[in-house]
């Protein structure tokens, strides 16, 4: 998740960084923050009110989820999702519209089964983890150890763990920024090779969710390059807790689990990108996006269809305001769920032109109730905020910091010094759904849609302006995306 933190105090920290008494080498001066033109906040004000008032959106929505539906990435699914990105883009007018082809892991589900076998037997729900491995063809039946976190599994060491199945029974907070997720995942994403270095037989962790329906939620783990694999199975949370109660009673509980999921090879996917181009031969580049693939047990409707018609048409109200200085490019990012490949593969592919990338936006937290804004700007642009907001007023007023490096999808761009901005919307009803088969179409409200649509439309106004300069970020350590589960800064959801 993001860290959130004081806009004035990064900014105090990056302008102390470089006291006027020291300055060794004659850097060039940074270019001054500029100001936003009187006809620029017009054009985002219509921007944002069309976006209030927006269709296209939630239509591309339904259509999303009604003819596509689950496209976990190389699947069938994924394939159809790219095919109606481009139609999309097209029929919403959008130029330069193309697939940058990457490369995809893929992975099967297959079944899977958890039954208490004693003391009192009963059936649970419970799913594959993305990437889990299969238990042998005749499952595994062993004891049950719990444990809260990975250092509490440490803590138990090899004589309580050894031949046992390990259940992470720790409970992810529900908050509106969504922090507790970071906190949570660890043991999704490393808790099977943690739990195989102390010789466990299999893993259950209670899912990373917020809710309390009979759904567990999957995602994204990996195992050490080196090391036994053992399967890793998420638990919904009634039955995570009723595996708690009779762990409580003090009877030895035990568990059979038996799952066929596989690893397949790999397939071939892409991102769909369209612009509205910008004027001029020194027109920028703001980067816009989420991703198109989605896990396999719902519809990816929150997670993440919701920030694909977000950002297509944000684009869209923001170009129709007028035409833009910079150009704006929407990318429908691939394969964020089980690699990173579409984040990994636009940085890489377009680094000859990402110095003229002047901001990037990306929508991941589904289409809920928009109450702030973040910015990652270089030093110096604290002057930007006001006009931001003001535009921003009739959707949110809270100004959250300037402590944002982007999403999982954007995180490689941040990372090389591209400036970010992003709408803050309500984590809570977010992890309720997310990766779970409850993430479907329904749970989508309209009004909440418009909102993330007319921020966006807004900010992407301000952004191709050309008015102002956002700055760069220092640069940072490469973002790792080269495994399903990265940094808690990128951390895929
Ligand atoms: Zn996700
Ligand atoms: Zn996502």
């Amino acid at each position: 998740m993001r860290p959130v933190r004081a806009f004035a105090a990064a900014l105090i920290v990056l302008a102390s960084a470089a006291p006027a008494h020291a300055a060794p080498a004659p850097a060039a001066p940074a270019p001054a923050a500029g100001a936003f033109s009187q006809a620029t906040l017009t054009r985002a004000r219509a921007a944002r009110d069309a976006g209030l008032r927006d269709d296209a959106g939630y239509d591309a929505l339904r259509e999303l989820c009604t003819q596509v539906g689950p496209r976990l990435a190389g699947s069938p699914g994924d394939a159809r999702a790219v095919a109606w990105g481009l139609e999309t883009m097209k029929r919403m007018g959008f130029s330069n519209v193309r697939a940058e082809t990457v490369t995809v892991p893929r992975w099967e589900r297959g079944e899977c089964h958890v039954e208490i076998t004693a003391p009192w037997p009963q059936p649970l729900v419970a799913c594959a983890l993305g990437g889990s491995v299969a238990t042998p063809e005749e499952g595994v039946e062993a004891e049950v150890v719990a444990a809260g976190s990975i250092d509490e599994l440490k803590a138990l060491g090899e004589a309580r763990v050894r031949g046992r199945i390990v259940f992470f029974r720790g409970h992810m907070e529900r908050a509106r920024t969504g922090m507790g997720y970071g906190a949570a995942v660890t043991v999704r994403g490393r808790g099977a090779s943690e739990a195989a270095k102390l010789g466990a037989v299999g893993v259950l962790i209670r899912s990373i969710g917020t809710d309390s329906n009979r759904d567990p939620h999957t995602g994204a783990m990996r195992y050490d390059s080196t090391g036994t694999r053992i399967a890793a199975l998420s638990l919904s949370a009634p039955d995570a807790d009723l595996l708690d109660r009779q762990i409580a009673s003090g009877k030895a509980v035990r568990l059979r689990m038996r799952n066929t999921s596989r690893s397949a090879g790999v397939a071939v996917s892409a991102k769909v990108i369209g612009e509205f181009p910008g004027r001029g031969a020194g027109a920028g580049i703001v980067v816009v996006g989420g991703h198109l693939d989605s896990w396999d047990l719902g519809q990816g409707a929150h997670d993440d269809g919701a920030g694909c018609v977000i950002m297509l048409a944000a684009a869209k109200h923001a170009a129709a305001a007028g035409p833009p200085r910079h150009t704006i490019r929407v990318v429908l990012f691939a394969n964020e769920e089980f690699g990173l490949s579409g984040a990994r593969g636009y940085a890489t592919r377009h680094e000859a032109e990402l110095a003229r990338h002047v901001v990037a936006m990306e929508s991941d937290l589904g289409a809920f109730d928009v109450w702030g804004l973040e910015t990652g700007f270089g030093p110096g642009r604290e002057t930007l905020v006001t006009p931001l907001m003001s535009v921003l007023a009739p959707v949110c007023t809270e100004y959250v910091g300037n402590g944002t490096r982007g999403g999982a999808d954007t995180g490689p761009l941040t990372s090389r010094g591209v400036p970010a901005l992003q709408l803050a919307t309500d984590a809570r009803p977010y992890f309720d759904l997310h990766h779970s088969a409850n993430d479907t179409f329904d749970k989508v409200d309209v009004a909440l849609l418009r909102e993330n649509i007319a921020g966006y439309a807004a900010l992407i106004v301000m952004a191709a302006s050309g008015d102002v300069d956002f700055g760069r970020l220092p640069p940072a350590a490469a973002t790792p995306v080269a495994t399903p589960v990265a940094t808690p800064a990128a951390t895929p959801r």
